[in-house]
């Protein structure tokens, strides 16, 4: 059973590179019919806010992720603490006692000998007296997972084949001083109790991969399969802040529906063309990790506004009605909603149906042919309406094409150009219709 997680931490508001985080590994889940799990990353009791949990929920539900399980690691310390007491009964986690002002003098100096930064493990050296001095002093341990020296790989399943040196990676803190947990170690026991098949995250993540591909053999836990993303880069191409700030709240404010969100970002990254689609059920079954490129992926908010334009034109009334003025019906919306980039442009298109609308000026030359429209719309059957009127006024006239439905159009509407007056006219009905023709 294929198990994958979204794992933010609740700091601050999901922006789109966390969505699509959080898209891809429902999306896996799904094509695979397995699970996706919300796990809240909330240790840092400081910087946690349940305000942002409500709010990582709330997007979630907008974009339709529903997921099938909400973990928290805030009610999961006891477990980490045993795992940790575990491993430093055995030697894999072990107390170091360096300031930070130490460790930064170290690496200067084995930068200068042109070393790579790799924690020099002088905490190991230590005697059991060395350790009572420094406690005697005053000093606390953190703590630090030892990594073994021995090749590290994984298959990734966007970057291929993975090689670390465990010999050239520095034994992370997995705790502090004060006893609060980094994420790494935390995430790993997590991952493994919870049965995660899948991890689904950011590039910046791969050397912390490498680190925790050792906690999982520590844990005697098989590692799951990795997919590390490329990350999203603004349209300008570079890492931008504003992507940071770009979230669901914003999307909403811009008329962005979340079937658009989700159609681009299923795609984003890849060479496949995006799709518009409504239902995602097409895109979940396409999903693959190996059609995603490594190269950053290019994210332009004039990109989702087109994709935005391409889903409203399909959405079905049921799915728009709450949003739409009173009173507009099924009908109009199948009439307006082509002509429209997001919903509440609907509600200018309603305007023009119930009036009253702008009077547009009216050519000499069409004076007389809308007086004549207006007396010709009186005597209609009005079962198909627009057809009816132009049919009469050509047979009448000689008029065509532009020079017959234009001066009609802009009498009717107030404007040059809109929605099919085949399925206005029957909505706008004949009352106003005749009112608005004769001027
Ligand atoms: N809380 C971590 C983050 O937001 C989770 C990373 C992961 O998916 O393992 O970066």
């Amino acid at each position: 059973m294929t198990v994958t997680r979204f794992a933010p931490s609740p700091t601050g508001f999901l922006h789109i590179g966390n969505l699509r985080t959080a898209l891809h590994n429902w999306m896996f889940a799904r094509a695979r019919g397995g699970r996706f799990l919300l796990r809240i990353d909330d240790t840092d009791a400081q910087r946690s806010e349940e305000r942002f949990v409500d709010a990582i929920r709330a997007d979630l539900a907008w974009l339709g992720l529903v997921p099938d399980g909400e973990e928290r690691q805030s009610a999961r310390f006891d477990r980490y603490e045993a795992v940790f007491a575990g491993m430093v009964a055995n030697g894999r986690i072990y107390p170091a006692y360096e300031t930070p002002e130490e460790l930064d003098l170290r690496r200067k100096i084995l930068a200068g000998r042109g070393l790579p930064p790799v924690y020099d493990r002088a905490a190991l050296t230590l005697t059991d007296g060395d350790r009572a001095r420094l406690e005697g002093e005053g000093r606390r341990p953190h703590w630090r997972f030892r990594l073994e020296a021995a090749p590290i790989v994984w298959d990734d399943m966007v970057r291929g084949p993975q090689k670390f040196d465990g010999a050239l990676l520095s034994d992370p803190v997995v705790r502090r001083a004060d006893g609060s947990w980094l994420y790494l170690l935390p995430s790993v026991i997590d991952d493994a109790d919870m049965g995660v098949t899948h991890v689904v995250r950011g590039e910046d993540h791969v050397s912390n991969t490498a680190m925790q591909m050792q906690m999982f053999n520590a844990m005697e836990a098989t590692p799951p399969a990795f997919a590390h993303e490329a990350l999203l880069v603004g349209s300008e191409g570079k890492l931008s802040k504003r992507l940071g700030s770009l979230g669901v709240a914003h999307f909403r404010e811009q008329g962005i529906e979340p079937e658009a969100v989700v159609a681009l970002l299923a795609r984003l990254g890849t060479s496949d063309p995006v799709e518009a689609a409504v239902d995602p059920a097409p895109l979940i079954a396409a999903f693959d990790f190996g059609r995603f490129g490594r190269a950053p992926a290019r994210f332009d908010e004039s990109e989702l506004a087109q994709v935005n334009a391409r889903i409203v034109h399909q959405l079905p009334y049921a799915r728009v009605a709450a949003a739409l003025p009173g009173g507009m019906d099924a009908a109009a919306w199948d009439a307006v909603r082509g002509n429209i980039a997001r919903i509440d442009e609907a509600g200018a298109w309603w305007r023009v149906v119930t009036g009253p609308v702008e009077k547009a000026p009216v050519a000499e030359e069409d004076r007389a042919f809308l007086t004549r429209a207006a007396a010709v719309a009186a005597d209609l059957p009005w079962a198909d309406p627009w057809a009816e009127l132009t049919g009469a006024l050509k047979a009448e006239t000689g008029r065509k094409g532009k020079a017959l439905f234009l001066p009609l159009r802009r009498a009717l509407t107030g404007m040059d150009h809109g929605p099919d007056m085949a399925a206005l006219l029957p909505l706008i009905g004949r009352e106003r219709a005749i009112a608005r023709l004769a001027t």
